[in-house]
């Protein structure tokens, strides 16, 4: 008896280790198939679905099965199988949409704008004309701010 509660608890244990880091996020939660989605592409390694709020038309976001914060914190072999996945699905809305270009952005960090902590890639298509700008400050580096930047970098 002693034994199976152990053993109980254990398993419980083994849980408690992958909910802390998945229980409650909505990516793992689509990825699982517990919440649906419009998913289109799917590997052994990534998903691909549409944003829901898209910042253009088929806006889709690219999402690792593994479970993943950051790009820092990935191993290699996730980030890079999550990186073909990308292009796999970029070649596939190229196809299917026809679409002239892609804006692919990747926010790492909440101050960057990451609000789900597991790994995704945006995908936006763009079309000719389709008049939507993503405006980066508009501001050029004096040589002091370069080589400041550039003597942490080197
Ligand atoms: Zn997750």
């Amino acid at each position: 008896m002693a034994k199976k509660q152990e053993a109980e608890k254990h398993e419980s244990k083994k849980d408690e280790t992958k909910g802390a880091m998945t229980a409650d996020c909505i990516f793992c939660k689509i990825v699982d198939g517990k919440i649906p989605s419009k998913k289109f592409y799917e590997d052994n390694t990534v998903i691909a679905f549409l944003d829901i709020n898209p910042a253009a038309f088929a806006h889709s976001l690219v999402v690792p099965k593994l479970h993943f914060k950051t790009i820092v914190d990935g191993t290699p072999d996730q980030v890079g199988k999550t990186f073909i996945g990308v292009k796999n699905v970029t070649e596939h809305m190229k196809t299917r949409l026809k679409c002239d270009g892609f804006n692919i952005l990747i926010n790492q960090g909440r101050e960057a704008g990451q609000i789900i902590e597991h790994f995704h890639i945006h995908v936006v298509p763009r079309f000719k004309s389709d008049n939507i700008r993503f405006i980066p400050p508009d501001h050029k580096a004096s040589d002091a701010e370069l080589d400041q930047a550039f003597n942490k970098l080197k």
